[in-house]
């Protein structure tokens, strides 16, 4: 069983910022589920370096745009690496192997009778690379970027999207969850209601792209380019780039897309693919916008929120755990700072480490840091609660539920406090109920251990320092699967390390 998903490729205008690291971990996240339970996972990303505003941003550099790209995709990649994302491919439409897929599916497209000459006359936002319909204009600006429109006139070539108009309409009725969540799913449909309209695919004053075939001195639009490299990131190293090998190497996949460029990949890129005669992706999620302190974020307003100076404070753990839990995905975010320490304090060191620290410590006390020989009952309450969130926690994955998904392992945590406060060992094991007193140890830290499974996708390394304490190797978690949520899985002699504490309180700074 393949699982192939995608972030979006980001536009190499300018050094990655939260907005792009925010689907990123989410995708990482799911990706890292399904690794778990043994799919064979493909994570694409990349950079989509083509069109007229990337060159314009090299320009202004004093930069060719190549090595303008260069620099913004290893600037990509650096993020990734230091918020522990692991990718599988890193797709960058500047790539020589992507020009020929480009191509080969403009071919098609083409011999389809799909795709026409005309000329054309419209207001443009260059910052979309798209011609905007006057009525969703807001006060004459770009609706997105809010800034001013231009008047374009161009001989260009064009996609016939209007014959799709069916099709798709089709299409949706037979894929009920074909665009997540709902709401996003509701807009896209609108979109088709109000009438689909071909739209242009060349670009006849961009130099920087990739040429048309019938006519090389026109570029392919930038969206019909970046789109296909969903498709060129699944070709193997050694693969001849062309679209049978692409699609054999993990099509149909899931995409992660921000609800700005949703109608790209939830009307224009399954025309494309049906005009194509290729299968359609197999799901699309929209996610929201993320805000500062209840703010739009931007340059202008200097409160953009920097992942790397984030991740150097805080580690990746805490920022991948916060975009996680705290936002529903699908939604609008918010980060706020004083929040983000509450949470990390509330839910990693308060809840989940003082439990395992506190039951380690008794361990040691009392039992020589060994995990007792002992068997807990089906009937157990915080066993019971332990296999209920596990399958609470997958059901909440596979629906990309992620604060529920962390709200749920979390529960086994904040159960496994009430359960030894209530039980009292310590107590126990001064009136001689060693056998009772084990018990307990033995069935907090085994949930414990099941909750850092669960977690696992969101905070790989914290998770990893919880089953290090419980005395695996680190071998043991880099083979983790989801097999090991099962019940029992801590081994009974097993010598515990030294309790630390697994995640350091943050410290609130006091606000004036
Ligand atoms: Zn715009």
């Amino acid at each position: 069983m393949h699982f192939t998903c995608t972030t979006p490729l980001y536009y190499a205008n300018a050094a990655p910022h939260m907005g792009s690291a925010y689907p990123t971990i989410a995708v990482d996240c799911l990706t890292r589920y399904y690794r778990l339970l043994g799919y064979q996972v493909l994570m694409v990303t990349g950079t989509d370096e083509h069109g007229e505003k990337i060159a314009t941003a090299a320009l202004k550099q004093g930069l060719d745009p190549q090595t303008h790209c260069d620099q913004i995709a290893a600037e990509f990649q650096r993020l990734w690496q230091v918020l522990n994302i692991k990718y599988d491919r890193f797709i960058r439409t500047n790539d020589p192997r992507h020009a020929p897929v480009v191509q080969e599916f403009f071919q098609r497209v083409w011999a389809r009778g799909d795709i026409y000459r005309a000329a054309y006359e419209g207001l443009y936002c260059v910052d979309c690379e798209e011609y905007k319909d006057p009525k969703d204009l807001i006060q004459d600006l770009c609706p997105i970027h809010r800034k001013p429109v231009f008047l374009r006139q161009e001989e260009n070539y064009f996609f016939a999207l209007s014959k799709y108009q069916t099709a798709l309409e089709e299409h949706f009725a037979r894929h009920p969850d074909f665009v997540q969540p709902v709401i996003r799913f509701n807009e896209v449909k609108g979109w088709l209601k109000e009438g689909l309209r071909d739209f242009s695919i060349s670009r006849a004053a961009v130099r920087w792209g990739i040429p048309l075939p019938p006519d090389p001195e026109q570029t392919i639009y930038v969206w019909f380019d970046a789109l296909l490299g969903y498709l060129t990131a699944l070709l193997a190293p050694d693969d001849e780039p062309c679209l049978k090998n692409a699609l054999a190497g993990g099509w149909p996949a899931v995409h992660v897309v921000g609800k700005d460029i949703l109608r790209f990949h939830a009307v224009y890129w399954p025309a494309m693919l049906l005009s194509a005669g290729l299968p359609l992706p197999e799901r699309i999620f929209g996610h929201g916008y993320l805000t500062k302190d209840g703010l739009k974020m931007g340059k202008s307003l200097g409160n953009v929120l920097d992942p790397f100076a984030l991740v150097e404070e805080f580690g990746a753990d805490a920022v991948r755990y916060y975009f996680l839990k705290e936002i529903e995905f699908g939604q609008d975010g918010d980060f706020v700072r004083t929040r983000f320490i509450h949470t990390l304090n509330a839910d990693l060191a308060n809840d989940l480490g003082n439990l395992l620290n506190r039951t380690l410590g008794l361990l040691r006390k009392n039992c020589n840091n060994q995990i007792p020989t002992v068997t807990i009952p089906l009937t157990d309450p915080l066993r019971q609660q332990t296999e209920a969130m596990t399958q609470q926690t997958a059901q909440a994955y596979e629906g990309l539920h992620f604060p529920r998904a962390c709200e749920s392992a979390l529960e086994i945590a904040r159960f496994g406090n009430g359960y030894i406060d209530q039980r009292a060992p310590w107590k126990l094991f001064k009136e001689g109920h060693r056998v009772e007193a084990e018990a307990v140890l033995y069935a907090v830290l085994e949930a414990v251990r099941i909750a850092a499974v669960l977690l696992a996708p969101v905070i790989p390394e914290l998770s990893g320092r919880i089953w290090s304490q419980l005395g695996f190797a680190p071998a043991a978690y880099a083979q983790l699967t989801w097999a090991t949520t099962e019940w029992g899985g801590l081994p009974s002699g097993q010598t515990v390390a030294q309790a630390v504490p697994i995640f350091l309180r943050l410290e609130q700074e006091t606000l004036a």
